[in-house]
């Protein structure tokens, strides 16, 4: 195909977006193996009558025709084919015979698609996301198919799967609501109420009875019933926005208040909702640890009861290490409505990175989560002995000292270590190294925070691949030092 024809055909023109209905309408496909297949199985739901042209069938597709679904004709393209018809798809994988065909329905004026020949066809089929009788069609006009299905990919994990079923529910139900709501802010409001709801994560469920009750409850509120605030504690997971999970980013999307961590970083808050107010609730310059955390509570508290869905965010796991246990207790007391969204720790996002395995059952009999502040309550000795794997977190600003606590409590000093600063963001690096070398392999290499700590013989297996390559980003990002 010729590039540069098709991009100057995608930019000089807009193409017009249709939904066109098919049903009962004369469709010409041409081919009959896989590619025609698909397209057949897409038209065949739009009630089309469809024949398909080719001297061999695809057995699915000779099933069809057996059945009744499809016409079928053979031999040589006519121009008489295409009397009656109102769309054409060439989907031989023959690109002269489709062309052919395409030539002929268009000095029909016939609408036509040739798969993989831009140049051929007059409409695009889009890539496209389905959700019951929802579809959304994404197009980049031809220019950039793959990236169009990207931008589908997308869309995929964000519409909710109970999109589909909320929507039958909806339009069954569409003279009681007006009955009920017959003014159209009332009815916004009332579906507002629905959708911040239960119903949603019901219908996720399949659970009919419950969906139903949920909904009549809604119908029978009185429409002026403000809406109760919540927290949710989410997990941003390590920094790269790919590793959020599709719960953190729905929470993302559905915030009016984002209380988020220093370490959050900017492509992760981008995905939250535009009118999301977002504000940074890390220690600020000469304020105590438990000040900030009162802060927080106090924001939490204030938005939470003025109706608002407040996002606690916080890097990694909300639970693990931070205070997100102190939150959670203060949630529960004062009574807020709150959740917990788990996200990627660091520990396992570092071990990734480095392709440790932290339980590799051949060299570690345990994992254990520590800062160096909690190593004072933690059986040192125990931690210590030979297969036990140590995820440090917080500790780069003391790995000299952390070094010699845990030689001096019987690691032995060639204990295989991984150092990992800024896993899975682009400027990540892994340094690998001994008990005795890497603290002064880490100031050789400048790191700092965010960075983990992996002690432990599971840490010796990074393999070659992760110690000589680049990751991701410019900077070397492997050091090693025995
Ligand atoms: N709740 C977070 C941890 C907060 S404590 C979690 O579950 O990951 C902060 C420490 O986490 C940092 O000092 C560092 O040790 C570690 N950390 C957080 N993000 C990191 C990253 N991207 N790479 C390496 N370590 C990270």
């Amino acid at each position: 195909m010729d590039a540069n024809a098709a991009i100057d055909n995608a930019t000089s023109a807009r193409l017009f977006p249709l939904f066109a209905d098919l049903r009962g309408r004369a469709v010409l496909v041409l081919g009959g193996g896989a590619v025609a297949r698909r397209k057949v199985a897409v038209l065949l739901e739009t009630g089309a009558e469809i024949t398909v042209a080719a001297q061999v069938l695809d057995p699915v597709l000779q099933e069809w025709v057996e059945h009744g679904r499809l016409h079928h004709r053979e031999g040589d393209f006519e121009p008489a084919w295409l009397d009656g018809v109102v769309l054409v798809v060439a989907a031989s994988s023959d690109r002269a015979p489709d062309r052919i065909v395409a030539e002929a329905a268009r000095t029909r004026g016939i609408f036509v698609n040739a798969v993989d020949d831009t140049e051929a066809c007059t409409f695009h089929v889009p890539a496209s996301v389905r959700r019951g009788r929802w579809q959304v069609a994404v197009s980049s006009g031809g220019a950039a198919p793959v990236l169009a299905r990207r931008v589908r990919e997308t869309l995929e994990a964000e519409l909710d799967g109970s999109l589909g079923v909320l929507t039958e529910l909806v339009a069954r139900e569409r003279a009681r609501i007006r009955r009920r709501f017959p003014q159209p802010h009332q009815r916004r409001r009332f579906f507002q109420r629905l959708l911040d709801g239960n119903l949603p994560r019901l219908l996720r469920a399949g659970d009919e009875t419950g969906a139903s009750i949920a909904f009549e409850r809604a119908l029978n509120e009185a429409g002026a019933t403000p809406r109760r605030g919540s927290v949710a504690l989410v997990g941003a997971g390590p920094g790269d926005p790919g590793l959020l999970t599709l719960k953190a980013l729905r929470a993302l999307q559905d915030a009016d208040v984002i209380l988020h961590d220093r370490l959050v970083g900017p492509d992760v808050l981008d995905l939250a909702r535009r009118e999301a107010e977002r504000i940074p609730v890390g220690k600020r310059v000469g304020e105590d640890h438990d000040a900030a955390q009162a802060r927080i509570h106090a924001s939490m508290l204030q938005h939470a009861r003025a109706g608002k869905r407040v996002v606690r965010l916080q890097g990694g796991d909300p639970l693990v290490f931070g205070r997100g246990g102190e939150e959670l207790d203060f949630l529960r007391v004062h009574g807020i409505e709150h959740e917990v969204i788990p996200g990627i720790t660091a520990a396992l996002a570092s071990a990734a990175a480095a392709r440790v395995p932290p339980t590799d059952r051949r060299h570690a009999r345990s994992v254990t989560l520590l800062s160096p502040r909690g190593r004072t309550h933690v059986d040192r000795e125990a931690l210590a002995a030979p297969g036990q794997t140590l995820a440090i977190y917080m500790g780069v600003g003391e790995l000299d000292a952390l070094a010699h606590s845990l030689v001096a409590d019987g690691r032995g000093t060639d204990t295989p270590c991984v150092l990992i600063e800024h896993a899975s963001l682009p400027q990540q690096r892994v340094l690998t190294g001994t008990l005795a070398g890497l603290p002064a392999l880490a100031r050789e290499h400048g790191v700092c925070a965010p960075a983990l700590l992996i002690v432990g013989e599971v840490a010796a297996r990074t393999p070659h691949a992760a110690r000589g390559e680049r990751c991701r980003g410019e900077t070397p990002s492997v050091a090693h030092a025995a």
